[in-house]
């Protein structure tokens, strides 16, 4: 994103600090609208002094926070997702212009994140402790959680509400307060998210926003004040937010990239299962972590296989998101569209055979940053496009000749996201579940996305920490346990 000289006419997108709504006075990057190119807002980078006050209108939020009850906590919660509900088209349309998703697929993220905030909804049950009397003589034991302190969230572009909600919510319900940096590509939504959050009666330095890209992490990931941080991006990012978290002594959580397989079995049901990869491959342009990014086909299902996804993907609707007609919108930058545009390629390099161009699509070359559906068939396990995560509308298909070797080609991935299996086995679905060295799983499900109330739970380099998001391990996170052993006469 650079600067042009149309900066006037765009929309801004504030900062909040201590509940109020700050206009930056850090330099400025223009967003464009990925459908059309045009620019659209001016998107602040904060200065330090800036990104200093969130974290001490956090830190000094804290110890009220902390101390209010559960309870009430909570029914800050219940009264933010109202607000968030009674404006969800508002904020549907945001996302589709911030990020380029169509409609459907942005309010199917709006409800997952809803979903999100009912889960820390549940914090007074969540946060219970354990109790065992008589551990010894006239002693009794029991375990009680207290929030963490200050945290923060860093987020990525391709869900601007559904992930900031996989954080946030959860945090303050269990008393810690916090510091959102969302995407510097989609600030405006969580901006809209954040102000909503205050109407609902947030108290001021509970939950703080600021924008920017590395230093802005780098300062929240240095200061002492901050306690815990969460992050979902790319692995590359991933692993630098874990390592630097780690080493200024914080929890971190960081959720890494992704390059997910779906293996199709002979005896698969051919409809459903190119209704459920297309969806997985294409939805959202390719731009989820838990896409299928490389179809594996087993035995004869190749061909047929292939051809029904070329024909699905001829009449796949590709344009603006805002469109109802739409099937598939854009990726969200043209320095993405070039680097799709670079692996389709590769792949050709590589020796794969190009089923379907999506470059050779008329929208592909028209403005906007859309790349057509593009399916590579007969891919070299070994090659880049196999095993880099590509985050674009492309998918490899590679044949194999049975289950064994089908696990074998996941597992030999460096990534652990998502892996789904295709098929009326049984047998053969509990095989691949058992073996496969990926942490979400689907059985006929082309995006094995786990509800609120399980973790989000990448392996490998889709993940480094200890602790992944929401579900038990989100409550663990955000908690401390305290242990205490009491000891009085009977
Ligand atoms: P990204 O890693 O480029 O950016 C993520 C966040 O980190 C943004 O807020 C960005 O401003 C910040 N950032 C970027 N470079 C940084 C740096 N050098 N130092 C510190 N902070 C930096 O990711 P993205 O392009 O926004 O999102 C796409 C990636 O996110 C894909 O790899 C996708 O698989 C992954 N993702 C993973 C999950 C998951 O659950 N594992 C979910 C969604 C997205």
């Amino acid at each position: 994103m650079t600067p042009s000289a149309t900066a006037v006419e765009l929309k801004s997108c504030p900062l909040y600090i201590n509940g109020k709504a700050v206009i930056s006075t850090g330099p400025k990057d223009i967003q464009h609208n990925p459908a059309t190119g045009e620019a659209v807002a001016e998107i602040p980078r904060c200065t330090p002094e800036e990104i200093s006050a969130a974290i001490d209108a956090a830190h000094k939020a804290f110890p009220a926070w902390s101390k209010t009850p559960v309870v009430q906590r909570c029914k800050v919660l219940f009264k933010f997702r109202e607000l968030l509900e009674a404006n969800a088209q508002e904020l549907v349309g945001l996302i589709t212009e911030e990020n380029g998703k169509t409609r459907d697929e942005a309010q199917g993220s709006f409800d997952r994140g809803i979903e999100c905030i009912e889960f820390a909804c549940g914090a007074p049950t969540l946060m219970m402790g354990d109790t065992v009397d008589r551990v010894g003589t006239s002693v009794d034991s029991w375990s009680t959680r207290y929030p963490v302190g200050v945290c923060v969230g860093i987020t990525p572009f391709n869900f601007p509400i559904m992930v900031p909600l996989w954080m946030f919510p959860l945090a303050i319900a269990c008393g810690n307060t916090f510091i959102l940096k969302p995407s510097d590509k989609v600030p405006r939504t969580a901006a809209r998210m954040v102000e909503l959050a205050q109407q609902a009666g947030m108290p001021p330095g509970v939950l703080n926003l600021v924008h920017g890209a590395k230093s802005t992490v780098d300062q929240l990931l240095t200061d002492p004040r901050v306690r815990a941080v969460s992050f979902v991006g790319s692995s590359a990012v991933a692993k630098y937010i874990y390592e630097t978290s780690a080493n200024n002594g914080k929890r971190v959580q960081a959720l890494g990239g992704a390059k997910n397989h779906s293996v199709v079995m002979p005896d698969a049901d051919m409809k459903s299962t190119v209704a459920a990869v297309m969806g997985s491959g294409f939805g959202c342009a390719g731009e989820r972590c838990l896409a299928t990014s490389v179809v594996v086909a087993v035995g004869e299902i190749g061909d047929p296989l292939v051809k029904e996804l070329v024909r699905a993907a001829d009449n796949l609707t590709v344009g603006d998101g805002c469109d109802v007609k739409t099937g598939m919108g854009p990726v969200i930058t043209d320095e993405s569209k070039k680097r799709i545009l670079s692996y389709i390629e590769l792949g050709e390099k590589e020796g794969a055979m190009l089923a379907r161009d999506g470059r050779k699509d008329a929208v592909a070359n028209g403005k906007g940053y859309f790349v057509g559906p593009t399916i590579l068939d007969k891919v070299n396990p070994e090659s880049r496009v196999a095993k880099e995560e590509i985050f674009g509308p492309v998918l490899s298909v590679i044949r194999v000749k049975d289950l064994k070797e089908a696990i074998e080609v996941v597992s030999q991935s460096e990534y652990g996201n998502a892996a789904s299996i295709f098929t009326r086995s049984g047998g053969a679905a509990r095989q691949f579940t058992q073996n496969v060295t990926a942490g979400m799983v689907g059985i006929n499900v082309g995006v094995p996305a786990p509800v609120a109330f399980f973790p989000f739970s990448g392996w490998k380099s889709s993940f480094f920490g200890d602790l992944h998001a929401l579900g038990k391990d989100g409550v663990n996170f955000y908690t401390e346990t305290k242990v205490v052993t009491c000891r009085w006469p009977d």
